[in-house]
């Protein structure tokens, strides 16, 4: 017992140890199981335990009524021996009524106790022998009886032959108790078949309860632990779609995730018929930035724009980092005239406020933007190589400067 339970907790350890939803799971699982079986078990035991003891009780009515009988042949067996000699002796034919009643009674209650004791072969058999010993008693006194009546007196007395007559009173008798020892013994057995079962059903739900308890607090303890380690999971899955959306420099979009919100733009666009812009921003000369001042440098400027843009736009509008110093703005429930505007104050911020490297230099960095509007005719393709275009020419045209595509 005491090792089961060891078993079980190192088992129970070793499965949350794992950590895993599916370990906590799995104990879950199984202590709810051992819960059931052990409830199921008990219920069993319960029944068993109630089946025996009414048994018991029927086998001891039994036996009641078998020994209530043994004594009525009893004193039957003694009240024809009594009148039998009674009226030997005297010749008062009152003496023969206790004779008739014991022989009534007799004839009645024996064949009772036969069918008491069917059940038991041998004690059945023992009263199968009591009734062939109750005929040659009865027969015997019958006898005397009968020669007294007739007036033969001494043939009377011969025939009693007093002793015999004892002596078939006596084995009668002992056949009486026989059969009684043998009913109590049998009827003892059964109570403690009963108590035996009963102490087991409790002994049984007595080890329920505690082991029931433990079950309880494992299961408890691996529910925590199920929960615990689905919040991880969760965690990390979180963690996993954020590393999959966002561009890992600048904390915006990446590229990926941008055109899958753009898409959805274009979807809602499409629907509603509302305007939407989109714009695509590139740092001016950037690979200078770089030869001068070194990638981290580059790197930092580049973190600085996406902090402005984010700044900047409205909280409706997204900014994703498409790759390099390219950046893509969508610009929902904007038409273009809007989204130039946008870009415009984006672009004199970006050129005001020079950033500050971690070696004291304020590095003043411009950029370009082509801006175009969503037209039906478009897709996401198209409406971006329009705004690239736009970028294009405002390259050509001197840069630090906002263009809107034809
Ligand atoms: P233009 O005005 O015509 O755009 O000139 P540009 O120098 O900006 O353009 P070009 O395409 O010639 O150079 C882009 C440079 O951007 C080249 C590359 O080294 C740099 N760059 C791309 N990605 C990164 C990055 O993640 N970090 C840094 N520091 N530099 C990058
Ligand atoms: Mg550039
Ligand atoms: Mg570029």
């Amino acid at each position: 017992m005491k090792t089961t339970f060891l078993r079980l907790a190192t088992w129970a350890r070793k499965l949350v140890d794992r950590r895993s939803t599916l370990g906590s799971a799995r104990l879950l699982l199984v202590t709810m199981v051992l819960l059931g079986a052990m409830l199921a078990g008990s219920g069993y035991l319960a029944r068993e335990a109630t089946e025996q003891q009414r048994q018991a009780e029927k086998w001891q009515e039994r036996t009641f009524a078998v020994i209530d009988n043994l004594s009525s042949v009893r004193v039957a067996v003694l009240s024809i021996r009594r009148g039998e000699r009674g009226f030997l002796l005297t010749g008062d034919p009152a003496f023969l009524d206790p004779y008739t009643a014991g022989i009534e009674t007799l004839d009645r209650e024996v064949p009772e106790m036969r069918e008491l004791l069917a059940e038991s072969r041998q004690q059945a058999e023992r009263v199968d022998q009591l009734t062939v010993i109750a005929a040659t008693f009865v027969s015997q006194a019958q006898r005397t009886v009968a020669l007294q009546r007739a007036g033969r007196h001494e043939e009377a007395v011969a025939a009693s032959q007093l002793t015999r007559g004892r002596q078939l009173t006596n084995r009668v008798m002992a056949m009486l108790d026989q059969i009684e020892a043998v009913e109590r013994q049998l009827m003892e057995q059964r109570e403690n078949g009963a108590a035996t079962a009963a102490r087991r059903s409790d002994d049984f739900q007595g080890m329920l309860m505690v082991s029931g308890l433990a079950l309880l607090a494992i299961g408890a303890y691996s529910s925590q632990a199920l929960r615990l380690a689905i919040q991880r999971e969760q965690a990390i899955r979180a963690e996993l779609d954020r590393i999959a959306t966002t561009d890992e420099l600048t904390g915006l979009a990446n590229r990926r995730e941008m055109f899958t919100s753009l898409d959805r733009m274009i979807a809602t666009a499409r629907r509603s018929g509302r305007p939407l812009s989109v714009a695509i921003l590139d740092l001016d000369r950037f690979k200078q930035v770089n030869d001068t001042h070194g990638h981290p440098a580059g790197d930092e400027v580049l973190r600085r724009v996406a902090e402005m843009a984010r700044l900047l736009l409205r909280q409706q509008d997204l900014v994703g980092r498409l790759g390099g110093e390219e950046f893509l703005i969508a610009f929902p429930d904007c038409p273009a005239h809007e989204a130039v505007a946008a870009c415009e104050r984006l672009r004199q911020g970006i050129a005001a406020l020079p950033v500050l490297l971690p070696s004291g230099v304020g590095l003043s960095v411009t950029v370009s933007t082509g801006v175009a509007q969503f037209d039906p005719s478009d897709d996401r393709k198209t409406v971006i190589s329009r705004a690239d275009e736009a970028l294009y020419r405002a390259k050509k045209g001197g840069r630090d400067q906002v263009r809107l595509a034809a």
